[in-house]
């Protein structure tokens, strides 16, 4: 299951994440990841089974655990085909078909948000994250 870890400025110099992983035993992927010098953002995977663990070490660090378990959704009539989300998803949620048509797999989608703040006619949007 994909996860995000917000990780404030007051921890952000902590290698909480390694500090976890040796302390749970417990594996994480990470997917995508973004630090600034005011905070830190990761997406990453973890076994389902093992979430409550991992989610627990952290949050006793003081970082933010949230469950990304609602994937984009496409208003596919709203959709105008421009290709805006497209050029900006770091996964490749989107492609076209021969027709010019969108695809959409949101199997892959990370719930960034990129998209949603670029599409022009408000065809893309996310549940309970963002
Ligand atoms: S950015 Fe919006 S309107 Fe453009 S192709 Fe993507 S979903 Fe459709
Ligand atoms: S939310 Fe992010 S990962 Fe998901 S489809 Fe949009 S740009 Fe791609």
């Amino acid at each position: 299951m994909k996860i995000k870890i917000n990780i404030s400025s007051d921890i952000i110099t902590k290698p909480i994440m390694a500090e976890s992983i040796l302390e749970t035993g417990v594996l994480l992927n990470i997917s995508q990841a973004h630090f600034d010098r005011s905070c830190g953002e990761v997406v990453a995977d973890v076994d389902e089974d093992k979430f409550d663990q991992m989610c627990k070490s952290l949050t006793s660090k003081g970082a933010k655990v949230t469950k990304l378990n609602v994937p984009i959704k496409w208003d596919e009539n709203e959709c105008v085909e421009c290709g805006a989300c497209m050029s900006v998803c770091p996964t490749k949620v989107f492609s076209m078909d021969d027709a010019f048509s969108l695809l959409v797999d949101e199997s892959k989608c990370i719930q960034c948000g990129t998209c949603v703040d670029m599409c022009p006619h408000n065809a893309l949007s996310l549940g309970n994250n963002r």
